[in-house]
């Protein structure tokens, strides 16, 4: 998915559960300026050798820091594995796209021998001419199985996370000349049929007049053009004819819309899969947090702590009005400071106590990146992990036992 913008936080940012930083999460970030937030991801240029070092020094220090693990030694050989990868993709990379896929692809192929095809969406266009002809030429066809479908699901309270105001929009982004794209919407003017509105990021109308549209011919466009969410899996079916089709647990609203509106365009959808299994282990961030729990159970721990918290706001707060008071009337303050100054300071231990609580319940919660697994059980262990639940299990929804 190359045409994302580099700003969604996945495309940018990887974490690791540590209680060692202040939220509980350590993050690998890819700086971004202000003014390339909306640059297609693959426009954004290959992180700098200094960049990718820090990443890697982070991750060590991780490691060195932790107080939660043995054999150290072992986990930084892990990382080491880990990285050639990385620096591999790295230096043939030609954009920030590249380093991904050829790192999720050196991954598969080489280390788990999954012979799999990567492909750039960003790249599919030609794929796609046929569809694009068919869903513009059907555009209000489109829009309107998009509109019912989202007030169908929004008269019942359903929030799918697909803006509501979707079917506005014309199936595929209009690629700019800056490095983003447009949210164009359809339009006839002067009997031809054009693709109009501004860009993301530079602001420019972007206009693109498609001709006759009687005779859609998208030959010379379809390389500026790249499909909505919705439009995606429906176009796979339509002009590659996949069999499955895999999502992660946020494209869901997503698939349930698009859905209805294949079924309204006569295009069948394929199996979907979602495999929102969680994963039970203890790497190093998970163990040094469940080491730093005062209780059993951190969750009932932290809102008794809350309660607490809100007891002495209570407490406070008339000593405040009688402190402005008292000042007004100048009585004497000494006891009442005194015994205001004892409550303040049992309650910032409590908000202290809150703190590290909090960053023990999201060390926890967090579903780590990739970087957690490498390092704490070896690429090819945790494949077997994975692959040994699904033999033997199979339940897309239930834990998988590291
Ligand atoms: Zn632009």
């Amino acid at each position: 998915m190359d045409h994302d913008f580099v700003d969604e936080s996945w495309v940018r940012l990887a974490q690791l559960p540590s209680v060692q930083h202040s939220s509980g999460v350590m993050e690998l970030r890819l700086p971004v300026s202000e003014s390339k937030r909306w640059q297609m991801v693959c426009n954004m240029p290959v992180p700098s050798h200094l960049v990718v070092h820090n990443w890697k020094r982070q991750v060590k220090s991780w490691i060195r820091k932790s107080t939660a693990v043995a054999d150290k030694n072992m986990l930084v050989d892990n990382l080491e594995q880990f990285w050639q990868h990385v620096e591999y993709s790295h230096a043939r990379a030609g954009s920030y796209a590249d380093l991904n896929s050829f790192l999720m692809s050196r991954v598969v192929n080489e280390t788990w021998n999954y012979s799999t095809l990567f492909v750039r969406l960003s790249e599919t266009f030609t794929v796609f001419e046929n569809g694009f002809t068919f869903l513009i030429s059907n555009s209000n066809m489109y829009s309107d199985a998009l509109r019912r479908a989202e007030n169908m699901f929004m008269s019942h309270g359903i929030d799918t996370g697909v803006s509501s105001s979707s079917h506005l929009h014309a199936p595929a982004w209009l690629h700019c000349k800056c490095g983003s794209k447009t949210s164009a919407k359809i339009a006839m003017k002067n009997s031809d049929l054009v693709l109009a509105g501004p860009c993301m990021s530079c602001k420019k109308e972007q206009v693109l007049n498609l001709g006759n549209p009687e005779n859609l011919d998208l030959g010379q466009f379809v390389h500026k053009l790249s499909p909505r969410a919705i439009p995606i899996p429906l176009l796979l079916a339509r002009d590659l004819g996949i069999s499955c089709y895999a999502s992660g647990t946020g494209g869901i609203g997503y698939l349930v819309v698009g859905n209805i509106v294949s079924k309204k365009l006569g295009i069948g959808l394929p199996l979907v899969l979602v495999w929102p299994s969680r994963d039970i282990y203890k790497g190093i961030g998970q163990s040094e947090a469940a080491a730093s729990m005062s209780t059993e159970n951190n969750d009932l721990y932290l809102q008794s702590l809350e309660k607490q918290n809100v007891e002495y706001e209570e407490r406070i707060k008339p000593l405040l009005s009688k402190r402005t008071e008292r000042v007004r009337t100048g009585e004497p303050l000494g006891e009442l400071l005194s015994r205001l100054f004892e409550l303040k300071e049992e309650q910032r231990e409590v908000r202290r106590k809150i703190s590290t609580a909090e960053k023990i319940r999201n060390a926890g919660n967090l579903s780590p990146c990739f970087i957690d697994y490498a390092v704490n059980f070896g690429m090819a262990r945790t494949e077997r992990a994975w692959k040994n639940h699904l033999v033997k299990d199979g339940g897309l929804a239930s834990p998988v036992e590291f």
